[in-house]
């Protein structure tokens, strides 16, 4: 899957659309929590600034109610922190497509860089409106998507405006190349062994990323909340453990599957089990087949944990995907933390995908051991399903 790339697209002093995603953490005083993702757009950034490009910026920020400028969805804390980390000025539109929009556009010069207001302030943008992705797309000359979290969808700013430039014009930024080309390396050519670990809450999220996973992976190890559903499958009595009661069928068929293409399917032996769901909750370790009535696994247990790392101790490539347990809760969040530190230790190729995952090798300080990091949650996981995704196919060469 070859991307039309930005350092082929003559880009010299034109005027640069980027489509970021700066869809950051915030707390409940915007405060930007985790800037990664800003810093992973700094790179395409910089590019475009060397090239003396005038540089219109785009992104999502939350969920605001269609069409709706709300204050609190406002991508000034993200203006204030390119500010920072760029040591420019960043001139903050007051609207999308609006007034503000195109006449601060229209002015915009070399070495410049116009952020536009939150793409969904603008009801165009989730519904891939022609009108809108044609008016952001007449601001300039160029069009580069550098917005991996959102390349799975087919929004405005990430595929209907694609439609508006010929291939000469538009281009993927360095962030979603070294995205896909990770993620295409991971799943067509891996270094074996390849272990995926496979965490989360529920099946049913990950199913489609397990069937296309078995056949390419040597190991799978279960985690999180899932696990209950193959252990159920297998005839244990799991106690009030997340179950998916319709998809048993399917978890047979996954075990099957994996034994039938010689895939070792791994399944937690012991976990943590809790009386209720809640960080306070009485909790007890517990073998996988000893559950007490009326209790839940909420974490794998030090016996899993020891499992998995000698699993784990002859891979060369691990990808991770979903937690083990409910690591925001401290009681829960030992068996994560624990394969985190293995994962960073390892002299494997590690991969971690976005969203939770992400999240929690960052809480334990080890972001910077990890091969790479996606920034896209669910843009990885319809990788991982074999998906192409729509930004993606937008900018095929
Ligand atoms: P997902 O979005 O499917 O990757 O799931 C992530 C969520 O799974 C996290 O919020 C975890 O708290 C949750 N989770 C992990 N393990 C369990 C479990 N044993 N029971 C319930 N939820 C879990």
């Amino acid at each position: 899957m070859e991307l039309l790339n930005i350092k082929e697209c003559d880009i010299a002093n034109k005027k640069v659309f980027i489509r970021c995603d700066f869809n950051v953490p915030m707390d409940d005083y915007n405060n930007i929590t985790d800037d990664r993702r800003i810093r992973s757009a700094l790179a395409t950034i910089n590019y475009c600034l060397d090239q003396k490009c005038a540089i219109i910026l785009g992104s999502h920020f939350g969920r605001p109610k269609d069409g709706v400028k709300d204050e609190k969805y406002s991508l000034s804390p993200v203006a204030r922190r390119l500010h920072q980390l760029l040591k420019l000025d960043i001139q903050l539109a007051e609207d999308v497509v609006g007034e503000s929009a195109m006449k601060l556009s229209s002015e915009l010069k070399g070495g410049e860089i116009l952020l536009l207001e939150n793409l969904r302030f603008e009801k165009g943008e989730t519904k891939n409106d022609a009108e809108f992705s044609r008016a952001l797309a007449s601001m300039v000359d160029i069009y580069i998507n550098d917005a991996f979290g959102v390349s799975h969808r087919a929004h405005a700013s990430v595929e209907g405006i694609t439609q508006f430039f010929d291939k000469e014009h538009k281009a993927a930024g360095f962030l979603l190349q070294k995205e896909i080309q990770f993620f295409g390396v991971l799943l067509e050519r891996p270094v074996r062994p390849f272990a995926a670990i496979v965490g989360g809450s529920k099946v049913s999220g990950k199913l489609e990323a397990l069937i296309n996973l078995l056949p390419k992976v040597d190991k799978i190890l279960i985690g999180g909340g899932m696990a209950f559903t193959f252990l159920k499958a297998l005839g244990y009595d799991v106690g009030k453990s997340l179950v998916e009661d319709d998809l048993i069928p399917e978890a047979i068929k996954v075990m099957e599957e994996a034994r039938r293409l010689g895939v070792k399917f791994y399944l937690p032996v012991d976990v943590v089990a809790a009386e209720k769901f809640a960080p306070d909750s009485m909790s007890r370790l517990v073998s996988a087949q000893e559950i007490p009535e009326g209790w839940m696994g909420l974490d794998i247990g030090p016996a899993t944990v020891r499992l998995y790392r000698q699993v784990l101790a002859d891979v060369q490539t691990i990808l991770w995907n979903g937690p083990m347990g409910v690591y925001e809760m401290e009681r829960f969040a030992r068996g994560s933390n624990k394969i985190a530190h293995f994962v960073a230790d390892s002299y494997a190729t590690t991969v971690v995908g976005g969203g939770d995952t992400a999240d929690l090798v960052q809480r334990v300080g080890l972001d910077e051991e990890i091969t790479f990091i996606s920034t896209g949650g669910g843009a990885s996981l319809e990788l991982l399903e074999g998906k192409v995704l729509p930004g993606v196919k937008a900018l095929l060469k």
